[in-house]
């Protein structure tokens, strides 16, 4: 379940170097070239998925835990704050890399604002309207 034109694939699966600081059986977990913050970094399945609705279940059971993990790390070797999980969908979504892929972003005390945004104030009948909406096709 490779896809040979991707780089996110060659790197998890170690055909392209990377600085990882995690491997196991699905994922290996590298730092971003491009950091948002110092240690930011990238889970990677070693499967090819382009985003979270093409995710396999085995994948999506495991990721989460991951990231707990690594964010544990995270707090313990670098002493940041916190953490954000960040993991784009599409170009609108900001997706750049079309292999999924979830961001670790380390938080330190003091540090610029990020993963922000201006809070809208809908109608209660907007959002009465919207929920509708959403529900209907989950159910
Ligand atoms: P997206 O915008 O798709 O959610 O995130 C893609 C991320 O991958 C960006 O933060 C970018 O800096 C990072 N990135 C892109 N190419 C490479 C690469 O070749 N190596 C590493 N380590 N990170 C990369
Ligand atoms: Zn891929």
């Amino acid at each position: 379940m490779r896809d040979e034109t991707c780089i996110f694939c060659k790197i998890a699966n170690g055909d392209i170097p990377s600085s990882a600081i995690y491997e196991d059986e699905w994922f290996r977990v590298i730092l971003d070239l491009g950091p948002a913050s110092r240690g930011h970094a990238l889970i990677l399945p070693k499967n090819h998925f382009a985003d979270l609705l093409e995710l396999d279940e085995e994948t999506s059971s495991k990721v989460l835990a991951l990231a707990a993990k690594v964010g544990a790390a995270m707090k313990k070797s670098l002493g940041c704050a916190g953490f954000n999980l960040v993991q784009n969908n599409g170009e609108a979504a900001g997706q750049t890399v079309f292999h999924f892929h979830m961001h670790v972003i380390p938080r330190y005390e003091g540090g610029p604002r990020m993963v922000s945004w201006e809070p809208g104030s809908p109608s209660r009948e907007e959002l009465a309207e919207l929920a509708g909406r959403i529900r209907q096709e989950l159910e």
